[in-house]
């Protein structure tokens, strides 16, 4: 490609509002554009370091057998009315009209048309196992942070189902496949964390996420320095102290004047805040009889601990939770401020599981300037959920070594559910083993996002002049300048010979042809962060030599204009072998 026939040019000033290094040059040497808030368009040279991650994953995945297909995100109201049996939530779901006014979802995933297709395709063991593989634009809520394809809300995503007979052979399936995805990550260059789940609520389910630690990053983990244990904050559990189990004591109102918070009430009465019972009010976004609903939910946890609102909206299925208004809160009978899960009736109540083991708990009277004393779970109320949806403190001891933990900030770069026969009993989606038995499908998934590989990439591989691709990503392998000359046209005349050489010999070249100064050129060059710059001058060819400069190395060599492919060649070759001895075989 011509820079000068190329679709958009480099800019000189820094976009106003993009906030990180990589965020910037990608914006700036023309790769993408912000076009809305968090939605950008991949210009021709971000798309192809798009299609080189693409190219990747398929030659990656068919290698593993993989087989690539093409399920729509776009779905009816009766297909959410059969899947919504299923536990799985899409939080990225999106509510959409055709023009007759049908109302239409576009997901984030092709799970809901998941079950259809494994009834009608497998019947038998034979055709086990499988991997089958997508990739698809989707649009994602959320991502309110501005750190450039990072936080974009329109992703392409990989998503892979993988498909097995029984657990030994899925297992063998989800480690291979974790190992492909951390080479694909690596072959791309971006620093991961491979961090590992596991839920038990609302169904069992573990696996891997993949993380990208990053200062401006929306998730946040704890870390151990000394062992180097490191979770999810949103699904990390340590181990709780019960109060000391006594005798229970009849239920009892008292008076409690201007005691609204947990800090007050506990002063009033002087107790510890951990015997004292708080209850927290949020709204959430949920499926129910095939209708997106907002249900105050109760939550109650003690006093001295904070409600974790993604356990919350995860035990109970919520697509978005958020804290309740006090109209909400009075709209189902209870009194902000003096809440109780005692006597109330109509709400969703999800009990903390520390609560049961804490006797005689100071709660809500559900009237203003009242509370209860002795309140017992069990006896005086009782939980719809009882789960585990406390935030585990930040100084909270690793559960591993017991030294304190700290917090890390990083992107969720993309996640592997361990397989497992959910869908299967759930659906129906069973083969005939064997022997003629019906055995449930042992079904994992997958997923990558490519715009947060490459957000990732460039935010970790720039200097002050620009971007520094590695080979894997690049858009072009060679950046190839020519510089003008003023009395002759040798310069010219070499380097277009030289660009339909290198093009013959299949290296993708980035040819500056344009008639601009040194400066401009070698500014852009460095911006663009292509690996290797050719430059044609008037005086290294007077001395039959150019010059070659590897983006991220500080010397020049001369090479002699014979020698040009050979070495443009034998460089490329030795880049990508330096990506390839980091793989896991
Ligand atoms: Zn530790």
């Amino acid at each position: 490609m011509r820079m000068s026939q190329l679709f958009n040019q480099t800019l000189r000033e820094f976009p106003a509002d993009a906030t990180t290094p990589g965020n910037q040059f990608l914006q700036r040497a023309g790769y993408v554009r912000e076009v809305a808030s968090n939605v950008y368009v991949l210009n021709p040279l971000g798309n192809r370091s798009l299609q080189k991650i693409k190219n990747m994953i398929r030659q990656e995945l068919n290698s593993l057998n993989g087989q690539e297909v093409n399920i729509p995100s776009l779905f009816s109201e009766e297909i959410l009315a059969k899947r919504s049996v299923h536990s799985f939530v899409d939080v990225d779901m999106l509510d959409v009209s055709d023009s007759l006014s049908h109302q239409m979802y576009l997901s984030s995933t092709a799970h809901h048309y998941l079950a259809d297709l494994l009834q009608q395709s497998i019947r038998s063991h034979r055709q086990l196992p499988r991997l089958l593989y997508q990739i698809q634009p989707r649009t994602l809520n959320g991502r309110q942070n501005r750190t450039g394809l990072l936080s974009a809300r329109s992703v392409t995503r990989l998503e892979t189902f993988f498909l097995d007979k029984d657990q030994t052979s899925a297992t063998q399936h989800y480690q291979r496949l974790i190992q492909t995805f951390e080479n694909i990550l690596k072959c791309c260059t971006l620093p991961v964390s491979t961090v590992k789940f596991d839920y038990k609520q609302p169904k069992p389910q573990s696996g891997s996420e993949f993380f990208f630690l990053h200062p401006q990053g929306d998730t946040t983990l704890l870390y151990c320095e000394s062992c180097g244990y490191l979770v999810n904050k949103a699904s990390a559990s340590v181990e709780k102290q019960p109060n000391k189990s006594e005798p229970l004591a009849s239920l009892e109102k008292i008076h409690t004047p201007n005691t609204k918070t947990i800090e007050d009430l506990a002063k009033f009465l002087d107790i510890p805040a951990s015997r004292t019972a708080k209850a927290v009010f949020m709204t959430a976004t949920m499926i129910e009889n095939c209708e997106k609903t907002e249900k105050v939910i109760m939550a109650i946890v003690r006093g001295d601990m904070d409600l974790n609102e993604s356990k919350l909206a995860r035990v109970i299925n919520a697509l978005a939770i958020r804290p309740s208004t006090n109209s909400e809160i009075q709209s189902i009978g209870a009194v902000p401020g003096f809440a109780s899960p005692v006597g109330l009736k109509v709400a969703l109540i999800v009990v903390d599981d520390l609560i049961p083991n804490s006797p005689n708990l100071v709660a809500g009277a559900n009237e203003t300037d009242f509370h209860f004393k002795h309140a017992n779970y069990g006896r005086d109320f009782q939980a719809n959920i009882l789960a585990d949806i406390t935030e585990v403190e930040t100084d909270a001891a690793c559960p591993h070594c017991n030294q304190l933990l700290s917090v890390q900030s990083a992107f969720l770069v993309g996640k592997i559910t361990s397989p497992d026969t959910l869908l299967a009993s759930e659906t129906g989606c069973n083969f005939q083993d064997e022997s003629g038995e019906l055995k449930p499908i042992f079904l994992g998934s997958a997923w990558l996002d490519l715009e947060r590989i490459l957000g990732g990439v460039a935010e970790t591989r720039n200097d002050d002049y620009g971007l520094i691709w590695p080979i894997s990503l690049t858009p072009y392998q060679v950046h190839l300048v020519v510089l003008p000359a003023k009395n002759t046209d040798q310069p010219q005349v070499f380097a277009e010979n030289l660009y339909q050489e290198l093009q013959r010999a299949r290296i993708e070249v980035l040819f500056d042809d344009r008639k601009e100064s040194p400066g401009v050129k070698f500014n852009d060059a460095d911006l663009l962060g292509i690996p290797l710059r050719i430059t044609v001058a008037e005086k290294s060819l007077s001395q039959g030599q150019v010059e070659f400069k590897i983006r991220d190395e500080k010397e020049k060599t001369n090479v002699p204009m014979e020698d040009v492919l050979p070495q443009s060649m034998h460089t490329l070759l030795r880049l990508e072998r330096e990506i390839a001895q980091s793989l896991v075989k």
